[in-house]
């Protein structure tokens, strides 16, 4: 038996090398304040990160809101700890950056939702502490505009830029709906919202101005409408609240359809053009409210009909709209799952959306490794 609840120790902090090796069941806030007084960052954050524990995180491969600058946490493990179906325990946590020694097993076991054997502990990469942060909001006239400006701010300063959402004005509408002492930053009137942060490890580096320049060229070209820098920490706390408030404000208004799905960045204005003005034209009463992390490729696209919909329409409404979300992301290129993973849900759309000899490879990975299907059985794929 693997207690994990006791495995919560920081074993290692390397200043030099910029590694922790931290237990699986530490919590994330844990391993940020712990980063945080050594004068470092451990830059996966999400919402959950008070009850998120380091184990969780690398079985499903969390996103967070700095993948754009630091990767999922796939991209922040070097090396685990972790004990295999049969009992074996293999450990890479060497603190090497550098190990071309064949397949990498630390890899199979980030993102296997539990399914290929127990992580017990990870080395995982720290960065310089953010000494400054600058967020704004960005009013912008379309889809289009996001991602000529993502474009526009990483040509200015790719190295600072750690946050790029986009928020629907239906999004930020409910926001201000449900959650008491909201408001739009700025104008209230444009159909796309960005949140844009950006951070620097000196406290002299100009990101004002950087951030200045490439609004005033944006909103001098119509490319963006308003721009509202936040102007104390107060003030950027609220606009990341607003973002974060979405998902909770949806369901307060309504019967949410959620989709959780990425795209190929060129072609990510067309999806929600087109296939905004498709499920428009079912005149079926959902009312979309897309929002995510843009700068990623990630959308969550979510939609809901009105709360007085019977079960019976609604799993049938529900079910039409999959239809045609999945089948656009198949036709671009797109993925089912961009960060909330398979479990039992997405089973079946796995199955649907892989390839025969990927899902036989992973088959096979899962057959050799737990040939009794005694870990998280069901989960993934039967
Ligand atoms: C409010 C909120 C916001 C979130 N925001 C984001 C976000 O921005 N981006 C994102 O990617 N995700 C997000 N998530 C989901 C996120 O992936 C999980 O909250 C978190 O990473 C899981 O950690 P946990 O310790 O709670 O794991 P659990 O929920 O306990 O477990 C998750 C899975 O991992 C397996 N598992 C857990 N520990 C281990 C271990 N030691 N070894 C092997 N398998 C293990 C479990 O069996 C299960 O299948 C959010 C969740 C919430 C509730």
């Amino acid at each position: 038996v693997v207690n994990l609840s006791r495995m919560n120790k920081i074993r290692d902090l390397d200043p030099v090398a910029a590694i922790v090796t931290a237990e699986a069941g530490v919590i994330l806030q844990k391993l940020h304040d712990v980063a945080a007084e050594a004068g470092f960052l451990f830059p996966m954050s999400m919402a959950s990160e008070g009850s998120a524990e380091v184990g969780g995180a690398i079985s499903t491969n969390a996103g967070g809101t700095a993948v754009l600058r630091y990767g999922n946490t796939r991209h922040l493990v070097l090396g685990l700890e972790a004990v295999l179906p049969d009992g074996n325990v293999i450990s890479s946590l060497r603190k090497l950056v550098k190990d071309n020694t064949g397949y990498n097993l630390s890899q199979y076991l980030i993102g296997a939702e539990g399914t290929l054997g127990i992580v017990t502990a990870a080395t995982l990469r720290l960065y310089p502490l953010l000494r400054q942060k600058l967020v704004l909001v960005a009013a912008i006239p379309d889809a289009k505009a996001a991602l000529d400006l993502l474009a526009d701010f990483r040509r200015a300063g790719a190295e600072y830029l750690s946050a790029f959402e986009i928020m629907s004005r239906e999004a930020l509408k409910l926001v201000t709906k449900h959650m008491p002492g909201t408001r739009f930053p700025g104008r209230d009137d444009a159909p796309w919202y960005l949140l844009i942060e950006l951070g620097a490890s000196s406290p002299l580096t100009p990101l004002r101005e950087l951030a200045e320049e490439v609004a005033g060229d944006a909103l001098a070209r119509g490319k963006m409408l308003d721009a509202v820098v936040a102007e104390s920490e107060t003030q950027a706390k609220q606009f990341w609240h607003l973002r974060e408030s979405i998902p909770d404000s949806l369901r307060a208004q309504g019967k949410g359809v959620h989709f959780d799905i990425a795209l190929p960045l060129a072609g990510l204005a067309a999806f929600l053009d087109e296939v905004g003005a498709t499920i428009a034209a079912l005149k079926a009463g959902v009312t979309l409210m897309p929002f995510g992390h843009i700068g990623d490729g990630n959308l969550h696209y979510n939609m809901y009909a009105p709360k007085e919909i019977g079960a019976e329409a609604f799993a049938a409404l529900k079910k039409q709209l999959q239809d045609i979300v999945f089948g656009e992301i198949e036709r671009r290129h797109g993925s089912i799952s961009a960060e909330h993973g398979i479990g039992v849900e997405r089973k079946a759309l796995l199955a649907a959306t892989k390839s025969p000899a990927e899902l036989a490879m992973m088959r096979a990975i899962k057959r050799a490794l737990d040939p009794d299907n005694i870990m998280n059985p069901g989960k993934v794929f039967d």
